[in-house]
């Protein structure tokens, strides 16, 4: 259970952040709020990681926040970034804390444990914050939803309600037909107490489950959060764009006319996940890296703690340009670490 003093905090902190609890998130910390810090315009003054430095960095911290699409392989899943589990192994040799912190909602933190492995390296389940986890502890301690969660996602967000008590419907393939008729749109089934509309990565995502998601939230009762919404859409190859949680969350918001509240990064709620399971962190010896400046570098700003953008995934140099976006650190692969 989260205490009465997290939740407060959270209460807060959402209270700040959203213009209601149906209303507009805005991702972002308020100006002069606690943790933000000045930021510059351009790419400048951000110091590249390397070799000739990484002795004072990693003097610096004690904890590693690591982003785990783009940063410890590819963002396709399938492509291997070099060396990642010999810069997981030097990097707990010599005593730090590693956190794993991802915005992709596709997995429970049970399957994280799977993957790692398959990647060549293991990680408690404690120090893994997948959005599908913090979605599920967000309705069940916060919202402290009692009734039935529709999913618009997948199997481990399935998993991750059903570890946390909470009745859940939706996710996998819709079990009605396809149709544009309104008569048979009509005939589809309708479950009574449904308490929140839960969105995040959905390949089986179509036109029955925005049908559905919209009548669901046509009550304003009904609670509407997604796991991640500034990840829209990543190049896959020549000429080829996959679309990704946020276009999704889009199709549903837009003729919603609602926001949802949103648990995954750049928002902070991960933060007071993760505190509920490690109390005793130091942001101020923290570090976070990961290769989404809208995400990664955005919510290490929000939460006061450095950054490294790395440039294997989504995040490119020429991109920092906004007054919201910069990271201390640009780094060229994660596996520099490899190298202590
Ligand atoms: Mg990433």
């Amino acid at each position: 259970m989260l205490s009465r003093l997290t939740i407060g905090r959270i209460c807060w902190e959402l209270a700040a952040q959203c213009k209601s609890w149906t209303g507009l998130v805005a991702y972002n910390r308020p100006a002069g709020a606690r943790h933000s810090r000045p930021f510059t315009t351009d790419a400048s003054n951000v110091r590249h990681l390397t070799q000739n430095n990484l002795d004072h960095f990693l003097q610096s911290y004690d904890t590693f926040m690591l982003d785990c699409d783009g940063t410890l392989y590819g963002t396709d899943h399938v492509t291997e970034i070099p060396n990642v589990p010999e810069a997981i192994y030097k990097l707990r040799t010599i005593g730090k804390h590693l956190l794993f912190v991802t915005n992709n909602s596709m997995h429970s933190n049970e399957r994280y444990v799977n993957k790692f492995k398959e990647v060549g390296f293991e990680a408690n389940e404690s120090d893994i914050f997948g959005v599908a986890n913090a979605a599920a502890v967000y309705l069940r301690h916060i919202a402290k939803v009692e009734g039935k969660v529709y999913v618009v996602g997948g199997q481990g967000m399935k998993q991750e309600l059903d570890k946390y008590r909470l009745e859940s419907f939706g996710a996998g393939p819709d079990p009605d037909q396809a149709s544009w008729d309104p008569k048979q749109l009509l005939q589809m089934e309708f479950r009574d107490n449904v308490q929140a509309v839960l969105v995040g990565f959905d390949e089986h995502f179509h036109y029955n489950k925005i049908f559905k998601a919209l009548s669901y939230l046509r009550d304003p009762k009904c609670l509407y959060v997604a796991t991640n919404v500034v990840e829209t859409a990543v190049k896959i190859g020549s000429g080829r764009v996959q679309p990704t949680t946020g276009a999704l969350i889009q199709a549903i918001s837009v003729p919603a006319k609602r926001e949802p509240l949103v648990v995954g990064k750049p928002g902070t709620l991960l933060l007071d996940c993760i505190r509920h399971k490690h109390p005793d962190i130091d942001l101020s010896r923290t570090v976070f890296i990961g290769d989404g400046l809208r995400s990664d570098i955005a919510f290490a700003n929000n939460i006061g703690v450095d950054s490294v953008l790395v440039l294997t995934g989504s995040g490119a140099l020429d991109k920092i340009d906004g007054p919201d976006v910069k990271p201390t650190y640009v780094m060229d692969s994660f596996e520099l670490f490899s190298k202590i």
